[in-house]
């Protein structure tokens, strides 16, 4: 069976390789001259990398590890020690850690809880086990239902000092939707928490060894196109044309190149296009429909990406950093974390800049000069003296819509992967599964509308176009 999917992100080729694993032929159309939607990466004049975002792969990312040992790659994911490791505002150029020993889970987690006395006091710690135990006990229904309150409510609700955000889960929820603990609903936080402590490795973190276009997307293309796939670039999907049953008739694609149209047809059709962009090719016939129209509660949150090059060594940190800084988020020093980026002399920092919604249309000097200020506070002896560590060049990528912004009551908002049209499917972090907005989430949308798409016309007698 013919299968054409528009996108080329994780999401989108994900899809393609499980369908090519089930016999059909996947024909990926992506816009971009580049693969990996929001894991795009770019080389910049001198030949460094810079990327849509900095991506930490998790031990609770169950169809991302057996998707790399399926692509035979698995060697490409560099782990890092079991920690979390937050910087300490009170104490500039300290760190808080939690260590997570390596006891079966929820142990572990309840132990690097424990053992940290610099965030939280044994009140918090009491009262925040407390809080968590039905999520742990009650599941995935438990964690559906917090989905009406923002984590500021579910703490209130649960008597937790507020205080207990300032220290912990700004920080997490800027890391985890790139906006705040008032704004992110609880069921965000709490499914990170649930696999967090459910799963002995589930916090346990890994940096890709290089640029995620090459490293991650380039072997799934591979992988596709060895087994009879197309996958095809500058390749914009335009509109999509429709039976007068509602069904789709074709996808027209236009060539960057060429400024031509050309019309496609399949057996089915499949969305891998950001929600937000999927939203403004609807047809007009399809609005009325409540899968459809349910989309536009759904919206892409702003976030910048930023990569500061210096002169000298800022860190030997091999580890992500949670900064606790009002304006950035995460941040590593990728000349340590990641082999194809190493450098032995020089820090190469990236750091997530949110939440970004009033820096987004500002320059990029204004965003680096900003970020700069926040450096001082993070490394307060090396920006002073004779011997100042000097900013040597940067790059910004603000990405206006990213990830759905995952606000109370937008679970409701999902759809699933097989549409209420009989030959359109819907791939994407967005889409309904339980991995949130993430590059696991994106991966299992994929496989999950594969096996929608087989099982729908495994039903029904094909014409093999
Ligand atoms: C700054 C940042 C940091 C992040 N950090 C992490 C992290 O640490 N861990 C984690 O798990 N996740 C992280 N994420 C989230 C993760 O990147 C996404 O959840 C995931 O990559 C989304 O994949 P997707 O395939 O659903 O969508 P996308 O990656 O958006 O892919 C959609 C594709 O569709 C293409 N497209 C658009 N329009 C058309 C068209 N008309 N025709 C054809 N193609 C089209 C796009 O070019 C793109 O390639 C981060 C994201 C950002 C932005």
């Amino acid at each position: 069976m013919r299968v054409v999917i528009a996108g080329a992100g994780l999401a989108g080729l994900s899809c393609g390789k499980y369908l090519v694993d089930k016999g059909h032929i996947p024909i990926i159309l992506e816009a971009r001259d580049v693969l990996g939607g929001k894991v795009a990466a770019w080389k910049d004049e001198d030949g460094d990398w810079y990327e849509t975002g900095l991506h930490i792969f998790f031990g609770a990312y169950p169809n991302m590890l057996q998707l790399f040992k399926e692509l035979d790659i698995e060697d490409r994911l560099q782990w890092k020690s079991h920690s979390m490791i937050f910087n300490q505002p009170s104490e500039p150029g300290t760190y808080s850690r939690f260590d997570f020993p390596d006891i079966p889970a929820p142990v572990n987690g309840v132990s690097a809880i424990l053992s940290n006395n610099d965030m939280l006091s044994w009140n918090e710690k009491i009262l925040f086990g407390l809080g968590l135990v039905p999520a742990m006990l009650r599941g995935q229904k438990y964690l559906d239902k917090c989905d009406r309150k923002s984590w500021t409510d579910w703490l209130r609700e649960h008597n937790i000092p507020e205080r207990v955000n300032d220290e912990v889960f700004i920080a997490m929820s800027k890391a985890l939707n790139f906006i705040g603990p008032d704004e992110i609903s609880s069921t965000v936080l709490l499914t990170a928490l649930n696999r967090f402590l459910q799963e002995k490795n589930g916090s346990k973190m890994a940096f890709l060894d290089g640029a995620p276009p090459e490293r991650l997307c380039q072997p799934m293309v591979d992988y596709i196109t060895a087994r009879g796939g197309e996958v095809h670039m500058n390749s914009p999907l335009r509109q999509i044309n429709l039976n007068e049953d509602s069904t789709v008739k074709s996808f027209t694609i236009a060539s960057l190149n060429e400024n031509e149209k050309k019309e496609l047809t399949a057996d089915a059709y499949v969305s891998a296009m950001p929600v937000d962009l999927l939203k403004l090719m609807i047809p007009n016939q399809w609005k009325g429909i409540d899968a459809f129209s349910k989309l536009e509660g759904l919206n892409g949150v702003p976030v910048i990406n930023i990569h500061l090059w210096f002169d000298k060594k800022l860190t030997d940190i091999d580890h992500l950093l949670f900064s606790r800084s009002p304006l950035l988020s995460v941040y590593a020093d990728m000349s340590i974390t990641c082999k194809e980026y190493e450098d032995p002399d020089r820090s190469m920092l990236e750091l997530v800049f949110a939440p970004a919604k009033d820096w987004i249309n500002r320059s990029d000097q204004d965003i680096v000069d900003a970020t700069m200020e926040e450096l001082k506070k993070l490394f307060p002896t090396h920006f002073m003296g004779d011997d100042k560590t000097k900013l040597r060049k940067y790059k910004v990528v603000k990405t206006p819509r990213s990830v759905y912004k995952a606000v109370p009551g937008c679970q409701e908002f999902r759809p699933s992967q097989k549409s209420p049209i009989k030959n359109f499917f819907l791939a994407g972090d967005y889409t309904m599964q339980k991995y949130l907005a993430s590059m696991e989430g994106a991966v299992l949308s994929g496989k999950l509308c594969a096996e929608s798409i087989n099982k729908e016309f495994s039903k029904t007698p094909q014409n093999v176009s």
